[in-house]
Formats: structure tokens, C-alpha cells, sequence
């Protein structure tokens, strides 16, 4: 009863473990791995592609501008001059 199927998989993003017959992970939807999207058949087109994708490490970096509230330590905008969470005033801010 507690086997595994032989040809299940656990996703990559979440670690659930889908069936054989399923090519997305039913939880999140995430591709399973090795699987192939129908459109993207040509290899020679990746590496035009590859500019789309950003290093992880990219998007984690903090945007330049951003402050953090002296209040709630959220992560503002650098555009909002009140926390988005409490309404704080941002250091410095004149407040207008
Ligand atoms: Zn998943
Ligand atoms: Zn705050």
C-alpha cells in the first residue's frame, strides 16, 4: 500500500509526490523534471532565451533605493515614502 508507483516523482519546488501520468506537479504546477514543454523543441533557440532568465542570485539582490522600516523591518519601495505595512514614515522623509 505504502509503495511507491514505479514512475512517480516529487516535484523539485515543493516535494510532492505526483503520479506517473501527471507531466506538472499538482500542487504547485511546476514542470516535472526533465519533462519538455511542447514549444520549446529547438534546441538552437536557447540560448537567445537564456537573457530571459535571471540568475537566482540576481533576484534576490535588494533594488537600490530600497529602505527598511524602523518600526517593522518590512522592505519598502524605494518610490513609497510610508511603509507599506504601518504607515511609518521612511528615515529622512520630510513627510511633505
Ligand atoms: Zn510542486
Ligand atoms: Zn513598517
Amino acid at each position: 500500500m505504502f509503495q511507491k508507483k514505479p514512475g512517480s516523482w516529487e516535484c523539485d519546488a515543493c516535494l510532492v509526490r505526483n503520479q506517473p501520468d501527471v507531466a506538472k506537479c499538482v500542487s504547485c504546477g511546476t514542470l516535472k523534471p526533465g519533462e519538455q514543454t511542447p514549444n520549446k523543441g529547438q534546441k538552437s533557440k536557447e540560448s537567445a532565451k537564456s537573457s530571459d532568465l535571471k540568475p537566482l542570485s540576481e533576484m534576490f539582490q535588494k533594488k537600490p533605493g530600497t529602505w527598511e522600516c524602523d518600526a517593522c523591518l518590512v522592505r519598502n519601495q524605494p518610490d513609497v515614502v510610508k511603509c507599506v505595512s504601518c504607515g511609518t514614515l521612511k528615515a529622512g522623509a520630510s513627510g511633505q
